[in-house]
């Protein structure tokens, strides 16, 4: 059998790259998209011109642009950067049935099972490379693993618009600081340094446990990923505020949006959730977590908030600190739930009229009154709101 191959694939600077594709004007000058210099909001995407200055993603606009004064500000046209996510993993497709999209520029693909394309597997990267430069008209980045970590780490070096084959990755991985390791924040890294672990090796020697946690999901061979949840699959999703917040009513929203997503994407593959978990972050990066049991299996966002809202109650009298992050999970998912003649289910009903205008018409044609204020936050798109990372919003 031919050993795994994993190829990650990812845009270079994709916002910036679309908006001088074109206006070549552009091209080589420091541009920063996500929007005007003067404007509250983060960078989405900075050019590699404007990343000499320091500029990078998620940054400040305003302070961007006191890093950068000569810089060109874009809006972003995001209706266009999504048409061509979709020609990017379309592209992809036809090179391996096994594509998974990180976010709108990144992907893994498995090239394990498409070997018949081509015996060297360096040079059908290399063809799939190319195929989806030529199709989306712009540079890309790509690394060649054995596992999604090995490719995410040869990416990484390979930026920008090279290709990297990461040979003897084991050795690699050992050899390499940990706070390059995809998962690994500023935080854990300070911790485990604190710890006398600062290479892979070193945690593999010493912590072993903590070396199967930080690298679970990443370093199973192939696309395959270590799922001790498997039995529990969860779904989630979180969001990193533009600057602290503390306004109670402005958190609701958030957490009243997220949710709203979670609904969808519950009925989107036909699951019940039955329990919902909340997350707060604070402004000095202590991480609360509460969860609590739904009446019954649902996808009902009007469970779901009814469930979540006192747990986030909860969780901002834990400090009293404006918050960075929050996220909402829903949990105990399963497919199928025997019926409970006794509860109404009338709020299940509204979701799934709900979720059914969204799919047609995109998912901002009916919004939820409660995230309305994230309305002057956040540019309002077809298919929901751009969030501080374009990844989250997918
Ligand atoms: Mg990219």
């Amino acid at each position: 059998m031919k050993p795994p191959a994993v190829l990650h694939l990812d845009i270079d600077a994709f916002f910036a790259a679309v908006e001088e594709a074109l206006e070549p004007a552009l091209r080589g000058k420091p541009l920063i998209v996500g929007g005007l210099a003067h404007e509250r909001g983060v960078v989405c995407t900075a050019s590699y011109a404007a990343r000499r200055y320091g500029v990078h993603s998620g940054m400040a606009l305003r302070t961007a642009a006191r890093k950068c004064p000569h810089a060109v500000f874009r809006r972003g046209r995001y209706h266009l950067y999504r048409r061509i996510s979709e020609r990017f993993f379309a592209c992809l497709r036809r090179f391996s049935p096994r594509v998974e999209e990180m976010s709108v520029d990144e992907a893994y693909v498995d090239l394990g099972g498409s070997r018949y394309l081509c015996p060297s597997v360096y040079e059908l990267a290399a063809r799939v490379k190319a195929a989806a430069e030529r199709e989306t008209g712009l540079r890309i980045s790509a690394g060649l693993g054995r596992t999604r970590l090995g490719a995410k780490l040869a990416c990484e070096a390979a930026k920008p618009g090279g290709l990297l084959w990461l040979l003897d990755e084991p050795e690699f991985v050992a050899g390499l600081t940990l706070d390059k390791v995809p998962g690994v924040g500023p935080q854990t890294f300070f911790v485990l340094q604190g710890l006398g672990v600062r290479r892979g090796r070193e945690l593999q020697a010493k912590y072993p446990a903590l070396w199967r946690k930080v690298f679970a999901g990443q370093y199973a061979g192939g696309m395959e990923r270590e799922r001790p949840e498997a039995a529990h699959p969860s779904l989630s999703r979180e969001t990193t505020f533009p600057h602290d917040i503390r306004d109670e009513g402005l958190l609701h929203s958030h957490l009243a949006y997220l949710l709203d997503r979670l609904a969808v994407q519950l009925l989107r593959d036909g699951l019940y959730a039955g329990r919902v978990e909340v997350k707060a972050r604070f402004s000095d990066f202590s991480t609360f977590t509460r969860r609590a049991a739904l009446p019954f299996p649902t996808y009902s966002y009007f469970h779901l908030w009814q469930g979540a809202l006192p747990l986030l109650r909860a969780l901002l009298r834990e400090r009293e600190l404006p918050l960075r992050l929050v996220g909402a999970k829903v949990e105990g998912l399963q497919e199928a739930r025997d019926l409970l003649p006794f509860f109404s289910l009338k709020d299940e009903k509204m979701t799934a009229a709900i979720g059914a205008v969204k799919e047609r018409f995109g998912f901002s044609s009916l919004r939820n009154g409660r995230s309305m204020l994230l309305e002057e936050m956040y540019p309002v798109e077809r298919e929901g709101m751009v969030l501080k990372t374009a990844s989250l919003t997918k």
